[in-house]
């Protein structure tokens, strides 16, 4: 399998080559060139396979640059029941009689989805870099989800350091202890005295100084990256073949979304041809992508018009994957896909698809909705009254979307993206005593408790580049 960019640049590359990468050099994502088919045979033997098996059988499709053994051992350490709590990997429950199902995705290590594909990615990328007798130093800004998910999947690995800037005393407790209290030697936290801006502007400094960026080997780990998005395909073939017995039946999957990273995978997979009737957009507040399924208008917002949310992993100004679909959108036009996302963004920051286009999207499946703050505390709330389940924030958003959208004989599939434990204020404003305090993991009772590692500094470039110099030694 080869991979283009979304904005024309045709030159084919393999998927080894662009596993470190971000954005491709002409500004574009990365995307197969085809999306390959499974066929009915095909997903009748997939049914009976383990989690790894699956996941195996899907990425060699799209891999074809790591030996099959190499690539089974990989995906054979990645996902086990140790890592992620069952067998099952994202075991389904029911929601009563409800017709809605909810898909966990939220047991691994940091209890949010993106352990599902980062996991993957630590393992991908240690192999590779071995390989290749390189080293690499990932520099990224966090305010909560992300940086613990790749902070988790890269400790202890081979030829792999991170440098993870955060906003000093900002984020949550519980937060702080999940990165913080990690004391691998290729770990490091940087607690910056500012806002999450702050650190994330440092980072685009850093990584604008190109000369900095090639000696010191810096690369992130953001939810454009290809692998991430590869690694997310499967537990959407996972699920359906948890609430199907034929290959006939059709489910339809509602995702809580911020970049698009996790729909999109749903929207790779159904374009394999798994029988999804309809990919169902939540977004929170913050309803960039709803409003562009409602209206054909994307508008990127700005800072003021971004808000701070109890859904804060979906708190986004502009959703960083959706420019793949919309190139699937426009039939692969990858001169078209530049004007909207390169010079139609720049110059207006938004952009309209014309009606003809627009009439397409019923093609492709989705649907979106939009979730506030009342609907999840009502949703939290309704939940765990009907059917004895608490659910975190974000999912609570994708449960109020569903429940909206479901249809008599067709499987809706919540993707749970975050344990309730990690949102606690809000369960104890949903739910008051009747709750209790939203149930932790065993592994993780007390983690607020333990040695802290991390260096506070102040919201200096050159001083967080001096840090990476001194730890590259
Ligand atoms: C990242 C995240 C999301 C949003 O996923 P996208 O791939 O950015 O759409 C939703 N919920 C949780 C808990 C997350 O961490």
């Amino acid at each position: 399998m080869k991979y283009i960019s979304t904005r024309g640049d045709q030159t084919e590359r393999r998927f080894c080559e662009i596993l470190l990468e971000g954005l491709a050099p002409d500004g574009g994502l990365y995307l197969p060139v085809a999306y390959p088919k499974v066929d009915d045979a095909t997903l009748t033997r997939w049914r009976s396979l383990s989690y790894a098996d699956l996941a195996f059988e899907i990425l060699s499709l799209f891999i074809d640059d790591i030996p099959a053994a190499d690539l089974k051992a990989l995906v054979a350490k990645t996902y086990t029941k140790a890592v992620f709590g069952t067998e099952a990997i994202v075991p389904v429950r029911k929601l009563g009689d409800s017709g809605l199902l909810i898909e966990a995705l939220s047991n691994g290590p940091t209890l949010a989805f993106k352990d599902m594909a980062m996991q993957l990615l630590g393992n991908l990328f240690e192999y590779e870099l071995a390989r290749r007798g390189e080293e690499l130093n990932i520099l990224g800004a966090t305010s909560g989800d992300t940086g613990s998910a790749a902070e988790y999947a890269m400790r202890g690995k081979q030829g792999v350091r991170v440098f993870m800037l955060s906003p000093h005393g900002r984020m949550s407790p519980f937060q702080q202890a999940q990165m913080f209290s990690l004391q691998d030697a290729n770990i490091h936290n940087i607690a910056v005295e500012g806002v999450f801006d702050d650190a994330q502007d440092i980072v685009k400094a850093v990584s604008n100084d190109l000369a900095f960026k090639r000696q010191y080997r810096i690369g992130t780990v953001n939810s454009i990256n290809w692998a991430r998005l590869l690694a997310q395909v499967v537990y959407y073939f996972a699920g359906y073949f948890q609430v199907t017995k034929t290959n006939t039946e059709q489910v339809s999957f509602t995702v809580p979304s911020g970049n698009f990273g996790n729909v999109c995978a749903g929207h790779v997979a159904r374009m394999m041809g798994l029988p999804v009737k309809h990919l169902v957009v939540a977004t929170n507040e913050n309803d960039v992508l709803d409003e562009f399924f409602r209206t054909g208008t994307y508008r990127v917002r700005k800072g003021a018009e971004t808000h701070e949310t109890s859904s804060p992993s979906m708190d986004i100004s502009k959703a960083s994957n959706f420019e793949r679909f919309v190139f699937d959108l426009l039939g692969r036009d990858g001169a078209h896909c530049k004007a909207l996302f390169g010079a139609a963004l720049d110059q207006k920051g938004a952009f309209t698809i014309t009606a003809e286009e627009f009439a397409r999207i019923a093609g492709f499946g989705f649907q979106s909705g939009k979730s506030t703050h009342a609907d999840r505390l009502a949703t939290i709330r309704a939940t765990f009254e009907r059917h004895a389940t608490m659910i975190d924030t974000h999912t609570a958003d994708g449960v109020k979307v569903a429940a909206e959208r479901v249809e008599a004989g067709v499987p809706m599939i919540v993707l749970e993206t975050a344990l309730p434990a990690k949102f606690a204020d809000t369960i104890r404003e949903a739910l008051g005593p009747m709750g209790g305090d939203a149930e932790r993991p065993a592994a993780l009772n007390g983690i607020e408790a333990l040695p802290k590692r991390f260096t506070v500094m102040k919201p200096d470039t050159a001083a967080v580049k001096a840090f990476i110099e001194q730890h590259c030694q």
